[in-house]
């Protein structure tokens, strides 16, 4: 099933185009890499689907319904789901309630006034930590956390929202190289298995090249290749202008 479909999106800063007649596909459970030099316009377009950025030209549709232009709030109720280069999650809180405030935002706050927060949504809480592999740390402070649970932590509130899609900016950026290749695993396995489209930009070619059924490789704006990573990876014009041969 196509979930999201990406047609002809453009967007310029004074004259320079970041991002070009930038189309393509995702299906749903798909992990789609978009990958490229430094300015090549991957977060241009990545803020473009997200709605932190509004396009010039060109449309974005998600499970059939138009949200080109919408602000970024509309976009997140209607199924996309997002986190970011450094990881967002509110420290002095244990892990958690990080999740839960998610949850009531998802579900709204009206029971709250009733309840006693800390144990608002604690078991769907604990669930998605389950599903991520922090059930056991749920009552430590995220504080104490290793940086790449806190990227877990940041995994876990996103599927909160229990996105359609989810969109990760860098996800392995400032972790250490042993724990990258964990995290990408543990994201392709939830979006698989919960059928979750999944949208990331990468600089470990490792991440890329491990965990995403296809690639595109975006150079000065524009999508110069994509197709299964193999594929990409043998591309001559991607060796050439992307990998530097
Ligand atoms: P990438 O994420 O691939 O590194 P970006 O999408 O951040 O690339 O940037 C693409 C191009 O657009 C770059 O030339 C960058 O300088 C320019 N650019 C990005 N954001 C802005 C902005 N807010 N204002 C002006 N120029 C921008
Ligand atoms: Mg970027």
């Amino acid at each position: 099933m196509t979930l999201l479909v990406v047609d002809r999106l453009t967007k310029r800063f004074g004259g320079v185009a970041a991002a070009r007649d930038v189309s393509f596909t995702l299906a749903a459970g798909e992990m789609l890499a978009i990958i490229g030099p430094n300015g090549a316009g991957k977060s241009t377009t990545f803020n473009m689907v997200g709605g932190q950025l509004k396009p010039d030209s060109g449309s974005v549709t998600l499970a059939g319904r138009p949200i080109t232009g919408l602000p970024a709030r509309a976009i997140w109720r209607a199924g996309v789901g997002r986190t970011f280069q450094v990881a967002q999650a509110f420290v002095s809180m244990s892990v958690a309630e990080n999740v839960q405030m998610a949850l009531v935002s998802r579900h709204g706050r009206s029971r709250s006034l009733f309840t006693d927060t800390r144990r608002l949504y604690r078991d769907e809480a604990l669930e998605l930590l389950g599903e991520v592999g922090l059930r056991a740390e749920a009552d430590r402070p995220v504080a104490e956390l290793a940086y790449g649970d806190v990227k877990r932590v940041e995994l876990a509130v996103a599927l909160a929202s229990r996105p359609k899609l989810l969109l990760m900016d860098e996800p392995t950026a400032g972790m250490a190289p042993r724990e990258r290749g964990g995290l990408m695993a543990l994201t392709a396995r939830v979006a698989r298995s919960q059928g979750i489209g999944v949208l990331y930009t990468e600089h470990d070619m490792d991440a890329v090249f491990g965990h995403a059924d296809r690639v595109l490789v975006l150079v000065r704006g524009e999508i110069i290749a994509s197709g299964p990573p193999e594929a990409v990876r043998a591309d001559a014009q991607v060796r050439q202008v992307y990998l530097g041969e």
